[in-house]
């Protein structure tokens, strides 16, 4: 690691969550200084308090993830997936997707969040080209001609020909920049939690569709899964606050016997489902990355693959015009890679909400409508692959460091 009294940089990167982790580590692959703010202390972002999460880690993630050094750190962690299974409540019709249908491999990983950001805090932490100050927050930020410079709130100062904010949903840059959003509340609350069954998954994950959103059972490595369990905001905190044996009964009946006993064993998560899009991806000097950029519904298990993407593309940019000798945050470089991101963003919003509108009700027209849905994408193998390769994130222009790589 740099000194942390060095404060010019290539790059400034604020927030060190997943998506700019990942960037950081991205850029300095490419040659780039980086240099990294971020509010939380890393200890605190990797304990077993701060983020119940697991994320699906889609293939051309875990590809990049790889390409930087970091899958090696996660390997035994990473739960391959080999089959999804999707099906609406009540329903006789599903949809399966099975990773032999579109080659060799596992579809995905799923991996816990607290785990993937201990490896990219480990390997930002060793490399000589990244700079990673915590506790720290940008308090101005000034765009001139030249470059930005960014007052911190220890009294420092910070510059840099580009910024990425990679500060997450309430992305304190993005309303700096004057950049608006779009944004809505689902109505919905992701309760998160970890079971351990007394039954092998098999690396099957199941999508349910229950009448107040899904219901996600995503292995985990040895025979534990975890939740992502959707409900209306004033069922949720009502079941949350149930005692052990009667949220266990509430989840039983939603889960099934199919795994055998099931046990709870991590403390009980809640997450306010909300849609924020923003209405640029760029600014003066500014990138916008991940959350900031977009925070969708998690019912695909996407936003942080997107985020990735969104990493890997502007790593790409920005170190194509560093090789040509070109000012990195001159606004022809930034609206390439505003171009580039802009459509896999709003489309996977687009699908994200659609499915969940479709999904969370029990109105019977629409039941019948995705039934139809359901069966017919299933009797589809030219379609289907074709879903299957875009949540894989092996589908369209990608970046480099997502494209195959010998995990
Ligand atoms: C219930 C649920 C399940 C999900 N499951 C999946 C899944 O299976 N697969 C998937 O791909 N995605 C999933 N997602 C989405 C995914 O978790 C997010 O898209 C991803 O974590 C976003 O990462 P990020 O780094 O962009 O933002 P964040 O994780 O929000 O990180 C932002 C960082 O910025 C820092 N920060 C914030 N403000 C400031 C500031 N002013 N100054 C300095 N630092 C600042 C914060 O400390 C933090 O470190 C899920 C989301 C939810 C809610």
């Amino acid at each position: 690691m740099r000194s942390i009294n060095d404060q010019s940089c290539d790059l400034l990167v604020v927030g060190g969550g997943l998506v700019g982790l990942a960037l950081a580590r991205a850029a300095a692959h490419a040659g780039l200084d980086v240099l990294i703010v971020d509010r939380e202390a890393p200890k605190q972002a990797v304990s077993n308090v701060f983020d119940g999460r697991v994320s699906s880690i889609a293939r051309g993630s875990a590809n990049m993830l790889n390409h930087l050094g970091v899958w090696d750190l996660i390997r035994e962690d990473a739960q391959p997936i080999k089959e999804i299974r999707v099906t609406d409540d009540g329903s006789p019709f599903f949809l399966h997707y099975a990773s032999r249908d579109v080659g060799n491999g596992p579809m995905g990983y799923i991996l816990e969040n607290r785990i993937l950001r201990r490896a990219l805090q480990a390997a930002v932490e060793q490399d000589p080209r990244i700079a990673w100050r915590t506790q720290i927050e940008v308090e101005e930020i000034e765009c001139g001609i030249y470059g930005v410079c960014a007052q911190l709130s220890d009294g420092s100062t910070a510059n840099s020909p580009l910024v990425a904010a990679a500060d997450g949903r309430d992305s304190v840059l993005r309303t700096k920049a004057g950049i608006n959003v779009i944004n809505r509340s689902y109505g919905q609350v992701g309760i998160v939690c970890t079971v351990a069954h007394s039954l092998p998954h098999g690396a099957i994950a199941h999508e349910r569709f229950l009448s107040a959103g899904p219901f996600a059972i995503l292995p985990m490595t040895g025979n534990r899964s975890s939740l992502v369990w959707t409900e209306r905001p004033e069922v949720a905190s009502t079941i949350l606050k149930l005692g052990t044996s009667d949220f266990l009964g509430e989840l039983a009946w939603r889960f099934g016997d199919f795994l055998g006993q099931l046990k709870v064993v991590s403390p009980r998560w809640q997450y306010p489902l909300e849609l924020t899009m923003a209405e640029r991806l760029i600014a003066g000097r500014l990138a916008l990355v991940g959350d900031a950029a977009h925070a969708i519904h998690p019912i695909a298990g996407q936003g942080l693959n997107l985020g990735l993407r969104d990493a890997a593309a502007l790593a790409e940019v920005v170190s194509n015009a560093y090789q040509l000798g070109m000012d990195i945050g001159e606004a022809t470089v930034l609206e390439n890679y505003g171009r580039w991101r802009r459509f896999d963003g709003l489309a996977m919003a687009a699908v994200t909400d659609s499915l969940n509108r479709l999904f969370s009700n029990d109105i019977v027209p629409l039941r019948e409508i995705r039934s139809i849905g359901l069966a017919t994408v299933n009797k589809l193998p030219i379609l289907k692959a074709i879903f299957q390769r875009h949540a894989m994130g092996v589908l369209g222009h990608l970046p480099k460091l997502l494209q195959d790589s010998a995990i």
